[in-house]
């Protein structure tokens, strides 16, 4: 799996920190988003998933072909 943040939807609430804080980190300029890896192993793609769903504004793009 693989996993982004779509830089011009993010607008930082943080949602996708705290439901995956090992794969997302937030700005500590403007609170944006972004993943420390875009690989994403098996035993965190539910809470990549997770991250996903609660993101208001769409911004977390998941490819689970890759
Ligand atoms: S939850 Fe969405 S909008 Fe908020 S910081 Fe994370 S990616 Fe950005």
């Amino acid at each position: 799996m693989k996993v982004r943040v779509d830089g011009e939807r993010c607008v930082g609430h943080g949602m996708c920190y705290l439901a995956a804080p090992s794969i997302f980190q937030l700005s500590d300029e403007d609170g944006h988003a972004h993943v420390v890896s875009q690989e994403v192993g098996d035993d965190l793609g539910d809470a990549v998933l997770q991250a996903q769903r609660s993101c208001p504004e769409q911004a977390i793009v998941v490819d689970t072909s890759a």
